[in-house]
């Protein structure tokens, strides 16, 4: 058999580009797509300690008729142009479009990352999950993730394992404390 691979699972929305405003609630356009640089940074040192790197978000837009798939589709090809670019690749984009809670990929559900590590091989129990909402965290946690980290100021509480204030610090806290991939 195969050896499973470690990931690092990246939320969308604040963590890869700038989050929408609180009426817009979506990013509805390519154009609007502002990736944060703490991003590129962090996901060039998860690829460099050895890891996979993957991308799972809520994006209940499309169902609720904000967007379509179509767009959506243009906006996760637009941000694959841009980091290849950077010679940097994600191994995948999980999207669920359900608003539906009791939906098993709707985050805090773990789906997406059960369905990523079935799909490309993963050990989820030597990866981390990244978000800034407490969904992704206990989305992780669910999955059997080694680690979760919120990246988020001053929440009210959490149940990850770290927290940083912004994903430029999260550059750093991966530095220190993600450890390197043993092959
Ligand atoms: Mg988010």
């Amino acid at each position: 058999m195969d050896k499973l691979h470690p990931c690092v699972f990246f939320d969308r929305d604040g963590i890869v580009n700038h989050p929408p405003d609180d009426a817009q609630r979506y990013v509805l356009h390519e154009d609007d797509l502002r990736i944060l640089p703490g991003f590129v940074a962090s996901l060039r040192l998860v690829l460099s300690r050895g890891y996979k790197a993957v991308i799972v978000t809520n994006q209940a837009g499309v169902s609720r008729g904000r967007m379509t798939q179509d767009d959506l589709d243009r906006i996760h090809a637009k941000l694959q142009r841009y980091l290849a670019a950077e010679n940097l690749a994600l191994q995948d984009i999980y999207e669920c479009i359900s608003f539906d809670d009791a939906h098993p990929n709707r985050k805090p559900n773990p789906g997406m990352l059960l369905d990523a590590a079935r799909e490309h091989a993963l050990d989820l129990e030597r990866s981390w999950m990244i978000g800034d909402s407490e969904k992704d965290i206990q989305a992780g946690r669910r999955a059997g993730v080694a680690k979760t980290v919120r990246v988020k100021p001053l929440p009210a509480k959490t149940d990850a394992d770290f927290r940083v204030d912004t994903m430029d610090e999260l550059v750093d806290l991966l530095a220190q404390e993600l450890p390197p991939v043993s092959h």
